[in-house]
């Protein structure tokens, strides 16, 4: 059955557009490439998600979201300062360009260099939207149940995902 309203275990489709609190447009979905994701498994940030609640296909609504709903305060304790002896000899650093870092339990995590001298760089690893209020306007396109299989992953299988 076609569900009829946005809720837990429904495959929403939507168009979106996202703001900053200054005005600049972040994000836009493409007309024939709307996000795709299954309700209510923390696949989108829970800001967003609990307003989706309950909406039906055709439905338009203005979301704004708080940073502690979206991602997050901006800590200024995930910044580190690294020395140049620590880094790859190939790498050339330059302020703005985004790093991988390993760390020994083999997670990864993403940081943008922000600052460098001649002996450290520095890095910085908060989300870029760490800290930003959101301003969302978003469209309902399309909601499906999913596969069983979707539903044991917790995720959408589109054409271009896993
Ligand atoms: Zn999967």
């Amino acid at each position: 059955m076609q569900p009829e309203k946005v809720g837990k275990d429904v495959v929403v489709s939507l168009q979106y557009k996202l703001w900053l609190d200054d005005g600049e447009l972040v994000e836009e979905t493409l007309a024939d490439e709307p996000l795709m994701y299954l309700h209510g498994h923390d696949n989108i940030i829970p800001g967003l998600e609990r307003a989706l609640e309950g909406m039906r296909v055709g439905e338009t609504k203005k979301v704004v979201v708080e940073p502690k709903d979206a991602y997050g305060e901006y800590d200024p304790e995930d910044v580190e300062e690294v020395s140049r002896a620590a880094l790859p000899p190939e790498l050339k650093p330059e302020i703005g360009m985004v790093l991988t870092i390993v760390d020994e339990r083999g997670r990864s995590f993403d940081a943008v260099l922000t600052d460098m001298d001649e002996d450290s760089i520095t890095l910085d690893f908060n989300h870029p939207m760490a800290g930003e209020r959101l301003t969302f306007e978003v469209t309902i396109t399309g909601l499906r149940a999913p596969s069983a299989e979707e539903l044991a992953h917790g995720h959408v299988h589109g054409p271009h995902r896993h």
